[in-house]
């Protein structure tokens, strides 16, 4: 860091409001969770400078034989955590591993059947600004209106009305259990391929704390930065006869050279993740997002489908007149850090939008459990319902910071050595 501080100490001094920021305040972004030392030293080593395109054994640049045991050795570690007959361990991201997935098994024009962007799905899914909306013909399911579940019955009807080439399962913003075997089931009947987005869960697959999709799907992508808490990157499962048609469709077909520091990354965070104290991590990561929810609640804030079985919770606000965009604003003021989100059939814009999503990856690797997560969802409460610019309200949002530095402080990310 001495290095960087010397060269270029603006960016340095980035790198270090960013780690105050970390520490500063909550970080309750489903979607994030803090690295561990060993798994940024990967990413910020010399394994960033080698290309290799290609696959190990078989690239088209020398010197090679360095990275590719970290590739080889990531590819033996994630066979052996979740099961899978075929991984690729290249995808710069979850999103370019959709788009090889896609690619694998489906030709612009076909139809692909995945959940609604509005109803928890994710931009890759069928979304008309992204690729999959705009190169696919892009059907969309949604979930119950009562039961805020997926509707497995317009799942299946739609698969046989629309052929679909691929159907996927996987959210954003989802916080049940999905049955893998009910997608199964839909997929054979229609002939479809079914492809798992585990972007999300994938971490609480690893930690035993879900089941896993791995026995049911053709193909799992994922990011690998979420609760999985590797560095930025995306990886593939997928099944032995799919090993070609996945590793072409990643490289030449939609990337260059791999990240093999990320990919270094990435096996540093997979044997973390095949310890027993990941299984623990990853269930406390469900208890705790249970118990958030839970606290919320009890402040008139009612979860989405009444609760959670992972990581992460939906809040639809509606009963405290406050908007999504307006929580996360005084939540940031208040130094906790999480974001607006559509509720199902949300009546909003999505910039605006009626929900909030919250999550527990984060404030659980600092060490934060159940009777943590209900001091935290009372001081959201209190944030949510503070009125920035008047007095009382920013006296509140100034108190709440205040009690939200303290039990930081008693929790700390990245623990500056004793
Ligand atoms: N798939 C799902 C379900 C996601 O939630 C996300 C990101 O949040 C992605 C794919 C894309 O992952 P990335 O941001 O790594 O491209």
């Amino acid at each position: 860091f001495g290095a960087l501080q010397s060269t270029d100490p603006e960016i340095a001094d980035v790198v270090l409001g960013e780690l105050s920021r970390l520490r500063g305040g909550l970080q309750l972004i489903a979607s994030e969770n803090l690295t561990s030392p060993a798994v940024l030293a990967a990413v910020g080593s010399t394994l960033s400078n080698k290309y290799a395109e290609g696959y190990p054994g078989r690239r088209y640049y020398g010197g090679c034989a360095e990275v590719d045991k970290a590739e080889l050795i990531g590819i033996e570690r994630a066979k052996a955590l979740f099961g899978a007959e075929h991984v690729n361990m290249q995808p710069h991201s979850g999103a370019s591993a959709n788009i090889a997935a896609y690619a694998a098994f489906a030709k612009p024009g076909d139809t692909i059947l995945a959940m609604d962007l509005k109803q928890g799905g994710h931009l890759t899914h069928g979304s008309r600004v992204n690729f999959s909306g705009k190169w696919f013909n892009a059907i969309s399911y949604s979930v119950r209106k009562d039961t805020e579940l997926i509707d497995y019955d317009q799942v299946r009807d739609l698969a046989r009305e629309h052929r679909p080439k691929i159907i996927i399962a996987g959210a954003t913003a989802y916080a049940r259990l999905i049955d893998f075997a009910a997608f199964r089931e839909i997929a054979d009947e229609v002939g479809a391929i079914l492809m798992v987005d585990a972007a999300h869960f994938i971490g609480l697959v690893a930690g035993k704390a879900i089941p896993s999709p791995v026995p049911y799907a053709d193909v799992v992508t994922f990011s690998t930065h979420k609760v999985l808490r590797g560095p930025r990157g995306g990886m593939i499962l997928s099944k032995a006869e799919h090993a070609k048609a996945i590793d072409k469709a990643i490289f030449p077909f939609n990337q260059g050279g791999p990240l093999m520091h990320s990919v270094a990354g990435k096996a540093v965070a997979l044997k973390e993740a095949s310890t027993p104290e990941f299984e623990t991590y990853a269930a406390q990561v469900v208890t705790n997002a249970a118990a958030l929810a839970e606290s919320l609640e009890a402040e008139g804030m009612r979860a989405v489908s009444g609760g959670t079985d992972t990581h992460l919770a939906l809040i639809d606000l509606r009963g405290l007149g406050v908007t999504g965009a307006q929580a996360e604003e005084r939540a940031d003021l208040a130094k906790i850090t999480l974001n607006k989100n559509a509720i199902p059939y949300d009546p909003e814009k999505p910039m605006t939008a009626s929900g909030i999503r919250v999550g527990s990856p984060s404030v659980t690797t600092q060490g934060m459990i159940e009777s943590d997560m209900a001091r935290i969802g009372t001081l959201i409460a209190r944030a949510v319902r503070a009125e920035p610019g008047t007095t009382a309200g920013d006296a509140e949002l100034a108190e709440v910071a205040s009690a939200v530095e303290t039990l930081v402080a008693a929790h700390p990310a990245y623990p500056r050595p004793a």
